[in-house]
């Protein structure tokens, strides 16, 4: 293994153990537990239009009602589609019963848990997340 490996393999080790050891980020933690080199090639290639749609889906920092109601713009935090959960990127991309038909469409099934989203690939849930 040449000294650019090394660096590299390192350089994974370490954000690898900052972001176990960051305590916030909990909405993007569901999405990803570690740093995926192959996932965040895809990332930086995707238009600007794109790349905010994803981050907004993998952090939560979006127009969904849970993030408005953070930020003071809605009172209420729950899903306008179902109204049965807080409206975030998890519950929109994996458990929302009144869009399962389009998550079956989309994943193959029509309710994902946190370990089911990390599974799919980004490209995947952004296609989702444009064609709802
Ligand atoms: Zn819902």
């Amino acid at each position: 293994m040449n000294i650019k490996c090394k660096i590299s393999q390192w350089s994974v080790q370490e954000q690898n153990r900052q972001w176990h050891n960051i305590k916030s980020c909990h909405q993007t933690k569901q999405f990803m537990q570690v740093v995926n080199i192959r996932l965040r090639q895809y990332a930086v290639r995707l238009s600007r239009k794109d790349l905010r749609l994803l981050v907004g889906l993998l952090t939560g920092h979006n127009t969904l009602n849970r993030h408005l109601t953070l930020l003071r713009r809605t009172d209420d935090p729950l899903c306008p589609l179902c109204g049965e959960e807080e409206d975030t990127s998890l519950h929109l991309s994996g458990n929302c019963c009144a869009i399962a038909e389009k998550l079956c469409e989309f994943f193959g099934r029509y309710f994902l848990g946190p370990g089911g989203l990390r599974q799919e690939h980004w490209s995947t849930l952004l296609r989702f997340v444009k064609n709802l």
